[in-house]
């Protein structure tokens, strides 16, 4: 059954109703706007920029702080609808979707302006003689916001709060798989007072996905599929419109001789099953060395027959939150079978639950032949595979197409450190799963299809800027060096002055 599905409209619009994937019942429908609507809220929202783009640091924060406080208070509102559209399990919705936007809302709100503030820049060379730098930070206008189904209000939260403390307005073009909680977020945004339009959400599909592109937007940040990215990069290049990509991932883990095997079973299992496994820095792939193999795996497999699947009350692994999502899982677990693969749990569809859920599943005896160790599967699967040493684990970490983050275990962390430096990802944690998006600090962004460009830190915000360079003469009086009439005693002049200035020690160590 389609958990997102077209139904007859009367009016112009298209008309979608979503099912919750844990029951299958209808929880809302939605109307995608049209090409004219996304382009009449892009307008709306470049008013709005440019009375937003005058206030002080200070003053955005002062908004920020405020959709803080609705976080805080409206947080079984946002729960409920996240776990309506997802099924997730109830720790996820609040770590994920509440604790994780109010961290970082938070974060930007306090130290935006120590990274946008004008900064004075010092000059080399004969030229800080005479002039002086300045980088400012302009905002861009309006970011166009594409986001996925897997953090519905996380990834609509963070980007939100950086393009908003860089000064731009926001349109967000949430997934039609879960349009509902971003409708919250707006909401929340109005009760905390923001300016009309600085914020609007546009529900709809790929095709208004699309059409945002299309509308004059000054920034695109996409944050989905490798697919659907490669499509927003050639739209976006049409246009030369600037833009960020976070697409998906196959996180390796490598786990080293001297792990500490417990931690690692539970990283592995945690890393895997965590919101049922559609995390884009989820762990896909589990390189253990032979020593430690057999350890590894009782101890992984014995902690993923104890994680409780369910639809309501108190359980580990929720459902599946997109049929399609399903679909590839499947394909993928029954591709591995068929080429060797051992099942050691799970391995199905729940035959005990109604909606779309598939048991937290071990598989073993895999190799790089198999979809589930290449393509993204995105499900609660621990894929894990015997090798040699550390060096082997690193070399089938780097065999793929993705690059988005990855972790290492053993206790020795510098060791963890340096088998870090080697791994081609945006990102490695050593003796954790991967976190790197819930700080702040960092900056986030997958490198081969695993993404272009990075989001969060201080790069990220100034991501959402334009670093405008302002040089300015300290005298501003008097003649212009070089400028009419050119003479022949200034060109020998000039030519002299290159001679002593880079062919001699002194003038080197000068310039
Ligand atoms: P998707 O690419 O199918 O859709 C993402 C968004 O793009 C949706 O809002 C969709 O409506 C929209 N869209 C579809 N076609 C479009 C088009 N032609 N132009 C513009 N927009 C269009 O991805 P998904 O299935 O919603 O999300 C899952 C993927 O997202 C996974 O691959 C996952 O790894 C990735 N992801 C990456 C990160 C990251 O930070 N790197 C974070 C979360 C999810």
């Amino acid at each position: 059954m389609a958990i997102v599905e077209a139904v007859e409209s009367t009016g112009e619009r298209r008309r979608m109703l979503v099912r919750s994937p844990a029951s299958l019942e209808p929880i809302g429908e939605f109307e995608c706007r049209s090409a004219a609507e996304v382009s009449a809220a892009v307008e709306r929202a470049r008013r709005a920029q440019q009375q937003w783009a005058r206030l002080s640091f200070d003053e955005r924060a002062a908004y920020l702080w405020r959709l803080v406080d609705q976080f805080v208070r409206r947080q079984d509102e946002i729960i409920d609808a996240v776990i309506a559209e997802t099924g997730k399990a109830r720790s996820e919705a609040i770590a994920m979707e509440v604790y994780s936007p109010c961290d970082a809302i938070a974060y930007y709100a306090k130290h935006a302006a120590e990274v946008l503030s004008p900064q004075k820049r010092k000059m080399h060379g004969v030229m800080r003689l005479t002039k002086t730098l300045r980088i400012v930070y302009q905002p861009l206008g309006v970011v166009g916001l594409i986001t996925p189904w897997n953090g519905p209000v996380v990834l609509a939260a963070v980007p939100l709060a950086q393009a908003l403390m860089a000064g731009n307005a926001v349109v967000h073009k949430p997934s039609e798989v879960t349009p509902l909680s971003a409708l919250i977020l707006e909401s929340m945004t109005r009760d905390a007072g923001f300016p009309e339009n600085l914020y609007q959400v546009v529900q709809g599909d790929g095709q208004t996905g699309a059409a945002l592109i299309e509308s004059g937007v000054d920034k695109v940040s996409f944050t989905g599929s490798v697919a659907t990215g490669r499509r927003v990069a050639e739209a976006c290049a049409r246009r030369l419109v600037p833009f960020t990509l976070e697409l998906g991932g196959k996180d390796a883990m490598i786990v080293c001789a001297d792990a500490d095997l417990d931690r690692a079973a539970a990283g592995a299992v945690i890393g895997s099953c965590m919101n049922t496994g559609h995390y884009c820095c989820g762990t896909e792939r589990i390189y253990v060395v032979e020593s430690v193999y057999d350890a590894f795996v009782a101890n992984v497999v014995e902690q993923v027959k104890a994680l409780r699947q369910s639809d309501h009350g108190e359980f580990d692994v929720g459902a599946v939150f997109w049929d399609r999502q399903l679909d590839i899982i499947e394909s993928h677990v029954a591709d591995a079978r068929a080429k060797g693969a051992v099942v050691r749990a799970g391995g199905r569809r729940n035959p005990a639950l109604k909606g779309l859920f598939f048991e937290p599943t071990v598989l073993t005896d895999v190799d790089h032949g198999m979809e589930i160790m290449t393509a993204e599967t995105f499900g609660p699967i621990v894929a894990i595979k015997k090798v040699r040493d550390e060096e082997e684990a690193i070399r089938l970490a780097n065999e793929s197409d993705y690059g988005l983050n990855g972790t290492v275990w053993t206790k020795d962390v510098e060791k963890g450190i340096a088998i870090a430096s080697r791994i081609h990802t945006g990102g490695v944690c050593i003796n954790d799963m991967t976190i790197t998006y819930g700080i702040p600090e960092a900056p986030f962004g997958g490198r081969k299809t695993s993404g272009l460009g990075q989001v969060n830190g201080p790069e990220g915000l100034r991501g959402y800027c334009h670093a405008q360079p302002i040089l300015a003469d300290k005298k501003g009086t008097g003649k212009i060096q070089g400028g009419y009439p050119y003479t022949r005693k200034q060109e020998d002049g000039m030519q002299k002055f290159i001679r002593i200035l880079w062919g001699t020690r002194l003038g080197r160590w000068l310039s």
